[in-house]
């Protein structure tokens, strides 16, 4: 705990503090960000996440058979990255100008999940799944058999709990059901009624809990440890959810080249992601670190009212120090980023390589969500539409300038995190809900 006096040492030592205790937007470039050369020596490497690789490619056989909509790609669970043209003309009715080509990258259209937690979520359920059916000497080459019902009778003795705001219980519930796991998601106040209802459909058992996210995980970890059958995926302190997360790299970097996209010192990459804990825009972060070294940008997002990455990194207290602590409420209408205290793993990480974070309003999160229906008919749930701005607002800085960028020639790749699963009633109260105040920012 700390005390007032610690939390005023913090904010005379970090000004930028008053501004985010008093819920304005800030944007915040990292002093700490290391070059390639400096980088310290972390758990894992490149190796890690080409093998995490490997466990998708081994899935792929079983997910076109458990969902056949997985066929036409064989298997592998990859989102469309896409050029918004519309939208770049769109926001350069404003300066500073973006120069350079912007991207989306529709996670919002991954398979069964319909968000980035298909990444993450499902890999730490699967990789835990084949580590059980090798460990009972179940599993042969043909991973076509973790549809069979000798599998599942075996997953059904073994249980998966997660506590959620919403998406990552929707991943780690549709799948874990998918194998035959009994599961069970604990779910912060804040979710909203369609996923609990979605997921008790599938057979997933659905706790609610009156507090936020990090009391959903207290008391779904309490509740999980007790039982020597179950395994609890901890989405604040998870090795696996980083790794799964990090394939994403991977596969962004083989689309760029395909859609013949340099990147190197004359062409930079601008990434901008939606931040929750930090898990997925870590991961993310990460593999393209690996990938293109000093030349990708990585920046994260937050709400005003949730900005716990950014108080970690800035008081440098990573996850021992929640938004609550600065009295901030941690009440955000943007699902999976509705979280008071980061990951420790993937903030330890990321202080290291990201470039900054910025901070939103949630009202600017619907506005946008209009507006890229209107100039590109994408339809994102409002916390994937955050890195809309990245642009404008590292711009707005002399992020560009100090670090001697060739901006005329940058990429700016806008991360969609979600979005699919998002029922067409909640979808009109969205688009209305930006619309009504459209023009008026
Ligand atoms: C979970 C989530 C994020 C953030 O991921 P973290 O790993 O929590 O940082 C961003 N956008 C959406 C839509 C999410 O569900």
């Amino acid at each position: 705990m700390y005390s007032e006096k610690d939390i005023a040492s913090f904010v005379y030592k970090e000004p930028l503090l008053d501004k985010i205790i008093g819920l304005k937007p800030v944007t915040w470039i990292n002093p700490n960000r290391k070059t390639m050369l400096e980088m310290p020596d972390f758990s894992i490497s490149m190796k890690d996440i080409l093998e995490s690789e490997g466990l998708w490619e081994r899935f792929a056989p079983f997910f076109m058979e458990a969902f056949p909509e997985t066929k036409n790609t064989q298997g592998i669970l990859e989102s469309p990255l896409k050029e918004i043209s519309s939208m770049r003309n769109f926001l350069n009715k404003q300066n500073p100008k973006i120069e350079g080509r912007l991207f989306l990258k529709c996670d919002n259209k991954l398979p069964i999940a319909g968000s980035i937690k298909a990444r993450g979520g499902f890999f730490e359920v699967l990789s835990h799944a084949e580590k059980l059916a090798l460990k009972a000497g179940l599993l042969k080459d043909d991973y076509r058999a973790f549809t069979s019902s000798e599998f599942k009778e075996f997953f059904n003795k073994h249980k998966i709990g997660v506590g959620s705001t919403g998406n990552l219980g929707l991943s780690i519930g549709i799948i874990s059901a998918a194998i035959g796991f009994q599961v069970t998601v604990y779910m912060s106040a804040d979710a909203k009624p369609w996923k609990k209802d979605l997921l008790r459909e599938k057979g997933v058992r659905v706790v609610e809990f009156s507090g936020d996210f990090s009391e959903a995980i207290l008391a779904g970890r309490e509740q999980t440890k007790k039982d020597p059958t179950a395994y609890f995926v901890d989405d604040e302190n998870s090795n696996d959810l980083f790794l799964g997360y990090s394939v994403g790299a991977l596969r962004i970097a083989r689309q760029l080249e395909a859609d013949n996209i340099q990147v190197d010192a004359q062409h930079p990459l601008f990434v901008y992601s939606p931040c929750g804990v930090g898990g997925s825009p870590g991961g993310t972060a990460f593999g393209l670190k690996q990938i293109y070294g000093d030349h990708v940008h990585c920046f994260f997002v937050e709400p005003t009212h949730s900005p716990a990455v950014l108080v970690g990194l800035l008081t440098g207290e990573n996850s021992k120090i929640s938004v609550q602590d600065f009295g901030i409420d941690n009440k955000t209408e943007a699902d999976g980023l509705a979280v008071g205290r980061p990951s420790s793993f993937a903030t330890s990480i990321s202080s290291h390589l990201i470039s900054g974070l910025y901070t939103m309003e949630d009202q600017t999160l619907y506005n946008l969500l209009t507006q890229l229906m209107d100039t590109e008919n994408v339809f994102l749930e409002p916390s994937a539409t955050a890195g809309l701005i990245g642009p404008h607002r590292v711009l707005s800085t002399d992020y560009a300038k100090i670090n001697n960028l060739n901006m005329k020639n940058a990429t700016h790749i806008v991360w969609a995190t979600g979005g699919n699963l998002v029922p067409e009633i909640e979808r009109k109260e969205f688009y209305e809900r930006g619309l009504a105040t459209v023009g008026n920012k």
